[in-house]
């Protein structure tokens, strides 16, 4: 049986954060899925298809992750794909709560599924979605902190 794990996330946009753990998780799994959550409470600066695509090509060094998106619960995407794994990535302390609650709630609900915590690089454990958007939305620069098409991206998406 293919070993399949789920990265499932808003990535609005995509880090550097992002692709260290994928990077990191890539080698472990037979195939990896960034699943871009399509949530209706979120309000996103990009859609999940732009999403999806600047993720696409922030990773097409890595033969097997690929990228989808999915309005719904991530344990039952991951039934219908026979995912095994939901991996998450920890930065500092506050994102733990959070973090062991949403890995309890889905073992409640997929008892055969496990969540897989991943330490955030000491280089990246700072960047976040919603800094790079409140740098971008001020004119700071964004080298380092997200892919270069990401760059691109949110200049168009902002001018
Ligand atoms: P969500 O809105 O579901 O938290 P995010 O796109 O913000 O989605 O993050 C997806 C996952 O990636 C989360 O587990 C988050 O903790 C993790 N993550 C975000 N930024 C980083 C980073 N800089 N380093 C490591 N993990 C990160």
């Amino acid at each position: 049986m293919s070993k399949i794990a789920v990265y499932p996330g808003s990535f609005d946009p995509i880090t550097m954060g992002h692709v260290d753990i994928i990077n990191r998780i890539s080698p472990l799994y037979d195939e990896v899925i960034v699943l871009v959550a399509n949530s209706a409470q979120k309000q996103s600066l990009f859609t999940s298809e732009e999403r999806k695509d600047l993720i696409e090509k922030s990773l097409s060094h890595l033969k097997n992750v690929k990228v989808d998106f999915f309005q719904g619960l991530t344990t039952d995407y991951m039934k219908k794909h026979n995912a095994q794994v939901i991996v998450r990535g920890l930065r500092a302390v506050v994102d733990f709560e959070y973090e062991m609650t949403m890995a309890n709630m889905n073992k409640k609900i997929a008892p055969e599924l496990e969540t897989l915590l991943v330490f955030a690089s000491p280089e990246y454990y700072y960047i976040s979605s919603r800094g790079v958007k409140e740098l971008a939305l001020n004119g700071g620069p964004l080298n380092g902190l997200v892919p270069e098409v990401v760059i691109e991206a949110m200049a168009k998406k902002l001018k």
